[in-house]
């Protein structure tokens, strides 16, 4: 991603019922989606009878030494990694979520974003509720216990409650439950190890543990492991869904199947749309920014007939820039993670290939590197539109003052970050690329078209970035 430290992951989760070491293929499971947050994980575990959780702030790395996934005995349980899109990076934040009462326990794992959240707190407030955290989380865990009824009930109860979007996992003391809301904004899996049933927010958390996709958990759906199996029941669901399109474009893994289709392809796809779209006359090569353009370079590689040339190199052992908290550092951070190529790029004509540009300052940076490097010219191909509006909708993009392309005209980013030119792949060539209709996506933060809207007061205030007087609302 040539401008990753401006947009930040949002959370992972996996759930597993029926397996007599639920803690290390959650473990493993967690490791495989690290990429969707890396500010805290954690486990939760039940052997029917009792929980045993542990959560920690950092990578799953440094939360989880084998001692402690040892003390973590149970036969199901739930996992969360963690990128705050609401609540501070905090400890008491980090999730699964665990709710003990003395006849009820439950725990749960959220990914997305709840847009209603400062109403629903205030009424559970006025009822008496008190809250630990910032999170929405809790707020979903309050709204269930205001509920009657089995956990499957009160889901279906609170999904006309909750505006926004969720992927959530469920672990009670004999049972995983996953869900998702009405839309279908957040992906998530079913699959299968011997046994077992796996829920994850990507397949290839179930690829590490050797487990079988099965199907998708549908929007609305709650779908629940228990002694009696895997059994299904319909909550409220949407004429149409709104499947996050950036998970395509950006946020999954590329080895990953979500909402049912596998994302390297797409990528490549995106790729090629954007060569056949935007083709550079006489250019020399193309260039992946790594690794979030690597699949779109070779698709536009591939479109173009250019050789593909790995003129940028990135350092595994840097970690991610965005987790650095002050300006300098991360662009101290951004330097080290990807070096360029002096042989490669020295007097050449060079397509560089990344998958989006969110503030443009990583761009200009790295756009400066490449001329020092010694390329000649650098045209920039973005394998998705200008990214025009915030989400809100668990992908903490940066405000909207930040988004570069909310402000400036494609020939005004292209001169800000420096490239000889620049071109994003159009609205009708990304849906070219995508596995489904349209209808199907969210595509707000390229649109402005929110499927479900997003404020509180009429229009006048976002719930994250304050009164929003200079965005161009729809
Ligand atoms: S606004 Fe963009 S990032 Fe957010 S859910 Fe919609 S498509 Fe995904």
């Amino acid at each position: 991603m040539f401008d990753s430290p401006s947009k930040k992951e949002e959370c992972g989760i996996v759930g597993i019922y029926g397996t007599d070491d639920p803690a290390h293929l959650i473990h493993l499971g967690l490791y495989a989606l690290q990429h969707r947050g890396q500010e805290s994980a954690g486990i939760v575990i039940s052997d029917g009878e009792n929980v045993a959780s542990h959560k920690g702030m950092g990578l799953i790395s440094d939360v989880f030494k084998e001692e402690t996934l040892d003390k973590l005995k149970g036969t199901m349980g739930i996992g969360h990694v963690r990128y705050s899109t609401t609540g501070s990076s905090m400890l008491r934040n980090a999730q699964p979520f665990l709710v003990e009462q003395i006849d009820r326990m439950f725990a749960l794992g959220h990914n997305g974003n709840i847009v209603n959240v400062a109403s629903l707190r205030r009424k559970l407030e006025s009822k008496g509720a008190i809250f630990q955290t910032s999170t929405d989380s809790e707020l979903i865990a309050h709204l269930i216990l205001h509920k009657k009824g089995a956990l499957e009930e009160r889901l279906v109860k609170i999904a006309d409650e909750l505006k926004g979007a969720w992927s959530l996992v469920f672990l009670t003391l004999d049972s995983v439950i996953a869900t998702r809301d009405p839309y279908g904004f957040r992906p998530l899996c079913i699959g299968r190890k011997g046994d077992a049933i796996i829920f994850a927010s990507e397949t290839c958390a179930l690829d590490i543990i050797e487990a079988d996709y099965v199907r998708d958990v549908e929007p609305g759906e709650i779908v629940i492991a228990d002694r009696n199996g895997l059994r299904s029941v319909q909550g409220p669901r949407k004429p149409h869904r709104a499947m996050c399109i950036f998970e395509y474009i950006y946020f999954a893994r590329p080895d990953s199947m979500i909402f049912g289709h596998g994302v390297y392809k797409v990528r490549k796809q995106l790729g090629l749309q954007a060569a056949l779209e935007s083709p550079v006359e006489g250019a020399d090569m193309v260039v992946p920014m790594p690794a979030s353009g690597n699949y779109a370079a070779l698709g536009f590689s591939q479109g173009s007939g250019l050789p593909l040339e790995y003129g940028v190199i990135r350092n595994h052992y840097v970690g991610r820039t965005f987790i650095q908290p002050s300006a300098s550092i991360r662009n101290l951070g951004v330097r080290l993670k990807l070096n360029p190529v002096r042989e490669v790029l020295e007097g050449k004509k060079v397509v560089v290939v990344d998958d989006s540009i969110v503030r443009g300052t990583t761009s200009k940076l790295r756009t400066k590197t490449l001329r020092e490097a010694g390329a000649k010219e650098i045209h920039m191909r973005i394998s998705c539109p200008p990214i025009r509006y915030p989400c809100f909708y668990g992908i903490d993009f940066s405000s909207k003052g930040e988004l570069i392309a909310c402000s400036k005209t494609v020939e005004e980013v292209c001169q800000f970050i420096g490239a000889d030119s620049l071109a994003y792949l159009s609205l009708d060539g990304m849906f070219r690329a995508m596995p489904y209709p349209e209808a199907h996506f969210c595509t707000a933060c390229f649109t402005g078209k929110y499927p479900v809207k997003i404020t509180e007061d009429g229009g006048k205030t976002c719930l994250e970035c304050g009164p929003t007087d200079s965005l161009r609302w729809p």
